[in-house]
């Protein structure tokens, strides 16, 4: 099998190819990067599902570069807790980052909370 995509007639059709440094190489403009899916949505205006999708990759699996993948792996065994609890809650760890506190709600955001928290528990926030 050649592994040529249908619709553009791209090499590597079901696989990522990797350039000299490590880095995987864009099926669609061909240049590698360090952050593949990135450059695609951000010059390809892709989501990452869909190019997948379109190259017939697997879209489970994350496409980085062998040194991105282990700066992130350093990063998640140094932080394992907070990722962990992060990850349970649904929400990303950045260093350094505080969060999101109530003070730094802007108005509008902590308006739609109120709203949010009186639709979501009517009882314990009566309506007046
Ligand atoms: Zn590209």
């Amino acid at each position: 099998m050649d592994n040529i995509t249908p619709q553009t007639g791209h090499r590597h059709y079901g696989m990522v190819a990797y350039d000299q440094a490590g880095k995987p190489i864009c099926h669609v403009c061909g240049r590698s990067f360090n952050a593949l899916l990135t450059h695609v949505r951000h010059v390809h205006k892709m989501e990452p599902r869909a190019y997948k999708l379109t190259y017939g990759l697997n879209v489970t699996k994350g496409i980085l570069s062998e040194k991105t993948q282990s700066k992130l792996k350093a990063a998640v065994s140094k932080n394992l807790e907070v990722v962990l609890e992060n990850l349970s809650r649904g929400v990303r760890y950045q260093e350094g980052h505080q969060g999101r506190t109530r003070d730094k709600l802007s108005e509008q955001g902590r308006q739609r909370l109120i709203q949010y928290n009186k639709e979501r528990h009517p009882k314990q926030n009566p309506t007046p």
